[in-house]
């Protein structure tokens, strides 16, 4: 890691660029093969990369097809690693790829799961729903200790959480595993490095669904897996196996938009936290779900594990369910649409969108009620935001 001794910001512009100079360029290199010739050390340097890369190598003398190694995409991880501060990161073709191929790497520890809910609604359902084999045990995070069981291979949570913003504190968790060999797998998409690097709390593997914040302008679907060598190993090993590939063009924009990262959340955030307090104070709003207002689980996190409370926002509106649908309608400057961490702003419905795959009682459980909106903050001025807000209630 050329740039690990920097400040954060600093690397968010430099790693993952440290040999441009040496090859002559400014821009990152951007490589399109599928495929590579053989090389100065010809079929046996070629068969012996091969083997390399079938035990989980992270790069061989020869690339040989870009199923085993593409350099754009291995900058773009390099990069991530050091900005989560791993060793490692292995990116895939979306944050469920991700999530599906930490599982599959996972299944040789044991057939059990332990999973905090809420987390993201496709990957509750997979977890739910039987379709990788697992068994699984949803809890709630001070409920791990008692839910793990001795072919445990993973305890699967996200924090910030999807879309409630409660926070789950990685240390306790970390505790309640005590010497149990599974390994804690953290969901830090909500976060973004920027404001959590959750493999300072005990983290063995922070996923990104990197289509959100780290993409950052609502134009790339990825997924990456930040992680020790050991497990990165076992990640591209599935990778090479299922083919769940990062498409180098989308490397070379998440990796260009890193350099922008710090500056798009702390911006959106500061944002965030004004609208989050206008909206505690209107009076068709019943409540607000807000790290920074201390309405979330475990809230006192921020600024112990999170330097910030993010730029994600829930908010109940007062009329339930219809009152909801109408919002979607009238907003002008919110795009009503799923995903989050775009440049622009956007609102939508969890349970009728993303976690309408989810348990109904489950769902309702954890506070995923039918009144339920959740806004993801852009980076328009936050007077033009509140206005389409205020306006889009009043109506
Ligand atoms: C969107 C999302 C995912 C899934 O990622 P995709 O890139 O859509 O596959 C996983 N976790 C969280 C928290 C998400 O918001």
């Amino acid at each position: 890691m050329e740039t690990f001794t920097f400040a954060f910001d600093t690397q968010a512009v430099h790693a993952g660029r440290g040999d441009l100079r040496t090859l002559g360029v400014h821009a990152l290199p951007l490589d399109l093969s599928t495929t590579y010739p053989l090389g100065a050390g010809g079929l046996d340097e070629a068969t012996a990369s091969l083997e390399a890369f079938a035990d989980g190598a992270a790069t061989a003398a020869n690339p040989v097809y870009a199923r085993l190694f593409n350099p754009t995409v291995a900058r773009f991880e390099t990069a991530l690693a050091a900005l989560e501060g791993t060793d490692e990161a292995v990116a895939f073709a979306s944050g469920m790829a991700a999530m599906t191929a930490v599982l599959l790497a996972a299944r040789q520890d044991g057939g059990h799961v332990v999973v905090v809910r809420p987390l993201y609604g496709t990957s509750d359902h997979l977890l739910a729903s039987g379709l990788t084999g697992f068994a699984s045990t949803f809890c709630t995070d001070d409920e791990i200790g008692d839910a793990l069981r001795p072919d445990t291979a993973l305890v699967i949570v996200e924090t910030p959480a999807n879309p409630t913003l409660d926070l789950v504190d990685l240390a306790d968790v970390r505790r309640q595993m005590g010497t149990h060999r599974a390994a804690l797998l953290v969901d830090s998409t909500f976060a973004t490095p920027v404001l959590q690097r959750p493999a300072q709390h005990g983290a063995d593997l922070v996923l990104h669904s990197a289509t959100k914040y780290l993409g950052g302008h609502g134009d790339v679907v990825a997924g990456v897996v930040a992680t020790t060598a050991a497990w990165g190993a076992r990640l591209r090993q599935v990778r090479i196996a299922t083919g769940a590939l990062l498409h180098p063009m989308g490397a070379y924009l998440l990796h260009r938009g890193l350099a922008t990262l710090p500056l798009r959340v702390r911006h959106a955030q500061a944002t965030a936290q004004a609208l989050a307090a206008q909206l505690a104070e209107h009076p068709e709003v019943e409540m607000v779900r807000y790290p920074g207002l201390g309405t979330v689980k475990n809230a006192a996190l921020v600024g112990v594990q999170m330097d910030g409370p993010g730029a994600m926002v829930s908010f109940e509106v007062r009329g339930g369910y219809a009152a909801a649908r109408r919002m979607l309608d009238r907003t002008a400057l919110f795009t009503p649409a799923v995903s989050l961490g775009s440049v622009d702003s956007l609102i939508q419905h969890p349970a009728g969108l993303t976690h309408h795959v989810v348990d109904e009682a489950a769902r309702t459980a954890t506070g995923i009620t039918p009144g339920l909106l959740r806004l993801s903050i852009g980076l328009e001025a936050a007077a033009d935001l509140w206005h389409d807000l205020d306006a889009a209630l009043r109506t």
